[in-house]
C-alpha cells in the first residue's frame, strides 16, 4: 500500500534582516536568506515567500522625488507604484539568489516566480482617518506645503528633524492575484508575492485605484498564508523569539503559546506598535483562524530549527 502524504504548505514572511538597507546589502543578504529558503524545500516542504520593503520602497520614493524636482515634466510617481517597483527589485534579487541555490544543489524542476500583487483595502478602514506611518524625506515647511496643496499629502512635523509624509496603514482585505498566486503554487512553483504588503489598491467599480498608503506585511503576509490554506505561517525577523518585559530585567522569552495566552500578553502591551506587535497579531489571527495551523515567529538563520520544533516562539489554538 501506498501513503501520498500532502506536503506541509508555509508561508514564509520576510523581514527587513533577511534584505538588508542598501543595493549592495541586498545582493549579499538574499543569498544567506536563499539558503534558508531551500534548506526548508529540501526537508520536503512546500514554501511560500512573501516579504517587507521598507528600506527599498523608501529609497525608490526619493529618488523618484528627485526626478521630478529635476525635471518638471515627470510628474510625482505614486507610492502605489513605488511600492510595484520595490517588489520586482526584490523579486528579482530573490529570484537570481533562489534559482542559484536551488542549481547548486541540483534542484532542476521547481522555478521561481514573482508575482507582483496589489491588495485591495477598504477605503472606509478607519487607518485613513489617522495616518501613521512616516515615508520618503525630510521637507521644509515650504516644500511641505507644497506638497500638501498639490497632491492632496498628510504631512506632519518629525520630532524637530523637519516635515514628512505621513501615510495610512489599513489592513489588506483581498489579494487580487489570489488565483495566479494559488495556481502556481499548486503547481509546485516557489513564488514570491505580497512584497511590501503588496500595492494597495481601492476598487471603484471595474477600477482598482492605487491608494497613497503602506500595508504591513506582517497582515497581508497572514492573509496569503489563510488563502493559500498554509499549515505554518513563519515571520523571520531580527530576534529568534517574542518576549514579554521586552527589554527589561525580568524580560522572558517566550517558546509555545496559545492564541489566549497571546492576547493576553497583546492587551497587557508587550510588544511594540509597528514591530512586534503586527507579528503577535497576525499569529493570532492565523492560529486563530483554522485548527492546525500554527505561527512561528523566529531569526533567519533558525527557519529550519523553528519549524522542527527547536526555538521560536510558536503560537496555536
Ligand atoms: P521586521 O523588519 O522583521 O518586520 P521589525 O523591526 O519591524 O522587523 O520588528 C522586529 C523587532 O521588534 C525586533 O528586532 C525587536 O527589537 C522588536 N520588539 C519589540 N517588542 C518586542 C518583544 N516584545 N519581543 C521581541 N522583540 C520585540
Ligand atoms: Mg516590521
Amino acid at each position: 500500500m501506498i501513503f501520498l502524504t500532502k506536503k506541509k504548505r508555509i508561508v514564509i514572511a520576510l523581514g527587513g534582516n533577511a534584505l538588508g538597507n542598501t543595493l549592495p546589502e541586498q545582493m549579499e543578504a538574499v543569498k544567506t536568506t536563499a539558503k534558508a529558503i531551500v534548506d526548508l524545500i529540501e526537508e520536503g516542504f512546500e514554501v511560500i515567500v512573501s516579504h517587507g520593503n521598507g528600506p527599498q520602497v523608501g529609497m525608490i520614493n526619493n529618488a523618484m522625488t528627485a526626478l521630478s524636482k529635476s525635471d518638471p515634466k515627470q510628474p510625482n510617481v505614486p507610492l502605489s507604484v513605488c511600492v510595484a517597483m520595490s517588489q520586482a527589485y526584490i523579486g528579482y534579487d530573490l529570484q537570481n539568489a533562489l534559482r542559484e541555490e536551488m542549481y547548486n544543489r541540483n534542484i532542476f524542476d521547481i522555478p521561481v516566480a514573482t508575482m507582483i500583487t496589489q491588495v485591495r483595502v477598504d477605503e472606509n478602514d478607519p487607518a485613513f482617518q489617522n495616518p501613521t506611518k512616516p515615508i520618503g524625506q525630510f521637507m521644509t515647511l515650504e516644500e511641505a506645503k507644497r506638497v500638501e496643496e498639490e497632491y492632496g499629502y498628510v504631512v506632519r512635523e518629525d520630532a524637530g528633524r523637519g516635515y514628512r509624509r505621513m501615510v495610512a496603514s489599513p489592513k489588506p482585505a483581498e489579494i487580487i492575484e489570489i488565483g495566479a498566486i494559488r495556481t502556481l503554487v499548486d503547481s509546485g512553483q516557489l513564488v514570491i508575492a505580497c512584497g511590501g504588503g503588496g500595492i494597495p489598491v481601492i476598487r471603484q467599480g471595474n477600477h482598482l485605484k492605487g491608494a497613497g498608503a503602506v500595508i504591513d506585511k506582517d497582515f497581508a503576509s497572514e492573509l496569503l498564508a489563510e488563502e493559500l490554506d498554509a499549515d505554518v505561517l513563519i515571520i523571520l525577523t531580527a530576534v529568534e523569539k517574542a518576549a514579554v518585559n521586552f527589554g527589561k530585567p525580568d524580560q522572558k522569552w517566550l517558546d509555545e503559546i496559545t492564541v489566549a495566552e497571546a492576547e493576553k500578553y497583546i492587551a497587557e502591551g508587550h510588544f511594540a506598535a509597528g514591530s512586534m506587535l503586527p507579528k503577535v497579531q497576525a499569529a493570532v489571527r492565523f492560529a486563530s483562524s483554522k485548527k492546525g495551523r500554527t505561527a512561528l515567529i523566529t531569526l533567519l538563520e533558525k527557519a529550519s530549527d523553528g519549524i522542527n520544533g527547536r526555538t521560536g516562539t510558536r503560537i496555536t489554538l
